[in-house]
């Protein structure tokens, strides 16, 4: 890993809402947006180096596929970066929105100077990335720290149908994390338009918004003895507007658990952290990745 660095200047921006007609509307409003921010900047291709582009996934980075995403509507086997270049004009490098925030975070935030460190983002989804002994954790398809879908709930009695008392995920899993915990899902299970909602009811006593809640501290619980039981890192980084938002509901039960839980050694060398670069972690990642792979470099997340 780069050992010093600052994090990027941010000179133009240009923000608009995901389409949900499909992979065609949602790359047009990516283009779009790309040539908005650069005309803003008075910048033409030939003076951007490269271009990155963040996605939820499961994708593969090298290829620039996007596989499939439970939570973008008609996004499947995409081939993003190559289409996404072709429009703009400049290379274009694509990742996991989670690999890029953890990209940033591990060179210029949280868990700068870690070799060992986990990226948990708990937001509209629940998601992460691995880095483990200085390199980031791909897998034999490069879809690996897809942490959100790591089951930690399970149907007890196996003559019931599977949906019955445990929610299903978008990714068509149940007992996901992020079936129990992700913003999208606490807010849909009570019925209210966002999660804070229900955190308020919680507050408040109402009964079944409390249940809620501790379903999903349960679970943000779960996945955090495990990610130290299981990969021991000397990080965890916790992301997201819910982490951000509801610290009390989400580092609190996962720092409890790690102490109460989990193996005393791995235990006593992780530090649960909230992130350090706010909601434009993934723009800085996503400059820092496109600097560092344009020129070569960037051996340890790829
Ligand atoms: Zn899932």
């Amino acid at each position: 890993m780069v050992a010093d660095d600052a994090i990027p200047s941010i000179i133009s921006r240009d923000e608009r809402t995901t389409p949900r007609e499909g992979a065609d509307s949602i790359i047009a409003a990516i283009v779009a947006s790309a040539r908005d921010a650069m005309s803003r900047a008075k910048l033409g291709p030939s003076d951007i180096l490269a271009a990155a582009c963040s996605s939820p996934g499961p994708l593969d980075h090298i290829t620039g596929v996007v596989h499939e995403t439970p939570n973008l509507v008609g996004f499947r086997d995409i081939r993003l970066a190559e289409r996404v270049a072709e429009a703009i004009g400049t290379k274009v490098f694509v990742d996991r929105d989670t690999c890029m925030a953890a990209i940033a975070e591990g060179l210029v935030g949280a868990a700068r100077g870690a070799k060992d460190f986990v990226y948990v983002t708990v937001s509209t989804g629940v998601g992460g990335a691995i880095v483990s002994g200085g390199r980031m954790i791909r897998g034999a398809t490069n879809t690996a720290g897809e942490i959100g879908h790591w089951p930690v709930g399970f149907q007890p009695d196996p003559t019931q149908s599977a949906d019955a008392d445990i929610p299903r995920c978008g990714c068509g899993g149940y007992g996901c994390v992020e079936a129990f915990a992700a913003g999208s899902k606490i807010a849909e299970h009570y019925g209210a338009q966002s999660a804070s909602d229900v955190y308020a009811a919680a507050e408040r006593g109402d009964a079944r918004a409390r249940g809620i809640v501790i379903r999903a501290e349960r679970a943000l619980a779960n996945l955090a003895v495990g990610l130290v039981n299981a990969i021991n890192p000397s990080v965890i980084v916790v992301g997201g507007s819910v982490a951000a938002h509801q610290p009390g509901h989400v580092l609190a039960p996962m720092h409890r658990a790690i102490t109460e839980r989990a193996f005393k050694a791995p235990a006593a060398a992780v530090r649960l952290v909230p992130a350090a670069l706010g909601a434009d972690v993934g723009m800085h990642g996503a400059v820092l990745e496109a600097r560092e792979r344009a020129a070569g470099r960037g051996d340890w997340f790829l």
